[in-house]
């Protein structure tokens, strides 16, 4: 199909589907269409800009952006639009390609359904068996309808806590986190920033390890952006740290995380997991049980630690120096916390305003000790849990073999471990939390994506299928399974994850 034809279409997508996947979509009309001829009049000889030259790439509304607003699906920024483009746009649009508009998401990213958006919750492009609707997981939930609804062609997302990975999961597309620190952040509005890292979602791996390398470059402007020369360390470290009978061309040895098989795990899932062990297995890579027994602390660490960054973050969003203020006619005259208080509770939502909550109490006085400096201690010993088991040693870190208990035997180069421990829920019964489902029930669902966001390490959600057989007849389930990396292996756990994308399991049990 044209670059041109692909780009009309996505763009009727986004006009002709209601999932509520774009806060602001691209105009029908617009400069797009003679940037998207000219891209493919260099195609035609042969001198495209990028292989993304003419696409349309959606990013998410909490990217910044000069010709779209940028809200971050919250009332306190509903009238914002940032004076210039993160760093990951203007990459985007060096490289040929077209913003494709602005996707919905949870507020400020904090959420796993994308429900918790002043312009109402996506709804996912897929209906579950009984034809209800269901949810596009979150934070990332636009960005990844937007994908597997082919309103554009690929999409930018951000992952704190498995916010690109567990909507790819749960709307068959894939969804790349990448090693904290190799995608510049200038310009993405923070919610936790040692954690924060911009995603990409593509429907095939090989879409997006093609805008990976194009955004995977130092930036001057983020003081967390790798340098070009550590660069160049980090990919020589992993190449002798690894021992060679275990080159990415050799065998894999493939790490199945034994404290991930919990009791929640959804049949389907459990056979999706399983049943990909055994491609690879038979692709000729060893498979081995390894032990992350740090995992069930994990998510409570997560959820001391981001809400604690989140409330100093969203600090700022007075009304006075940032944030849509709220001009009831009498505020000026009712001066002290008054502004403050009308502002920030009419322009935050329910879950950003629990948040703040969270997270200015677990950094007050007296429970900085009991809450904070003991999730920062959990979050150490997830980082050793992961060093424990790779065969690479962390690039970034001066590692002491003795000291963090490595077993050769169990020395693994990638693990594998399903995305969600469920296919989606309905949308209906994470919208109504008064039918019974608590926050906490949200929460869960990052149980399996949190500890590589803790250890800043490489992770990858891919769809594969299996059927199953129900009261006699066979449906198919979708599920995400992720291949998490030692730091710096992004292009391992890319590779990994397309020998597996797009599998479909025959056979029902
Ligand atoms: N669901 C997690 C949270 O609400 C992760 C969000 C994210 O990665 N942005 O914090």
């Amino acid at each position: 199909m044209s670059l041109l034809r692909e780009a009309e279409k996505c763009i009727a997508n986004q006009y002709a589907n209601n999932f509520n996947s774009f806060i602001t979509p691209l105009p029908r009309a617009g400069q797009w269409l003679n940037r998207v001829k000219e891209a493919e009049g260099r195609g035609e000889q042969g001198n495209p800009k990028s292989s993304i030259d003419g696409r349309l790439i959606s990013i998410k509304d909490n990217i910044c952006t000069s010709s779209f607003p940028t809200t971050c699906a919250s009332g306190i920024l509903d009238k914002f639009t940032s004076p210039f483009n993160a760093t990951v746009v203007d990459k985007l649009e060096a490289a040929g390609a077209i913003i494709a508009g602005k996707t919905n998401l949870d507020e400020f990213g904090m959420g796993s359904h994308s429900v918790h958006s002043r312009f109402g919750p996506v709804k996912n492009s897929r209906r579950d068996h009984g034809g209800h609707d269901i949810s596009a997981g979150g934070s990332s939930g636009g960005s990844a309808v937007a994908v597997a609804a082919e309103q554009c062609y690929a999409a930018l997302g951000t992952d704190t806590g498995g916010s690109v990975r567990l909507p790819a999961a749960y709307t068959g597309i894939v969804g790349f986190k990448p090693s904290y620190g190799l995608i510049s952040r200038w310009g993405v509005i923070a919610y936790a920033n040692s954690l924060d890292t911009v995603g990409i979602l593509g429907q095939k791996t090989f879409a997006v390890r093609d805008i990976f390398s194009i955004l995977n470059k130092h930036d001057a402007h983020d003081p967390t952006s790798i340098s070009e020369s550590a660069r160049s360390r980090i990919v020589s470290h992993l190449q002798t740290s690894r021992l060679a009978s275990r080159l990415t061309s050799a065998p894999l040895r493939i790490g199945v995380p034994l404290e991930y098989n919990i009791s929640e795990l959804s049949p389907s899932v459990r056979r999706a997991w399983l049943l990909s062990l055994e491609i690879l297995r038979n692709k000729g890579h060893t498979i081995h049980p390894v032990s992350l027994p740090t995992t069930k602390h994990a998510l409570s660490a997560y959820y001391v630690l981001a809400p604690a960054e989140a409330s100093s973050n969203l600090a700022k969003y007075d009304g006075v120096r940032y944030g849509t203020r709220d001009n009831e006619p009498d505020i000026d005259r009712n001066p002290g916390g008054y502004l403050y208080s009308k502002t920030r509770g009419s322009g935050f939502g329910a879950e950003v305003q629990r948040r703040i909550l969270l997270g200015t109490f677990s950094l007050s006085a007296d429970a900085m000790d009991n809450y904070f400096i003991q999730a920062q201690r959990v979050r150490r010993i997830v980082q050793k849990d992961f060093n424990a088991v790779f065969s690479a040693t962390h690039p970034l870190e001066k590692v002491n073999q003795t000291d963090i208990g490595r077993s050769e035997s169990a020395a693994v180069d990638v693990i594998i471990c399903p995305t969600a421990p469920s296919p989606p829920p309905r949308l209906s019964d994470v919208i109504d939390t008064s039918a019974g489902s608590s926050p906490l029930d949200a929460y869960i669902n990052d149980v399996f994506t949190v500890p590589a966001s803790l250890a800043g390490l490489p992770a990858i959600s891919v769809p594969v299928t299996v059927s199953e057989s129900i009261q006699g007849s066979v449906v198919n389930e979708l599920a995400g399974i992720q291949v998490i990396g030692q730091y710096g292996d992004d292009e391992l756990v890319m590779k990994v994850g397309e020998l597996l994308e797009g599998k479909k399991f025959e056979g029902a049990e």
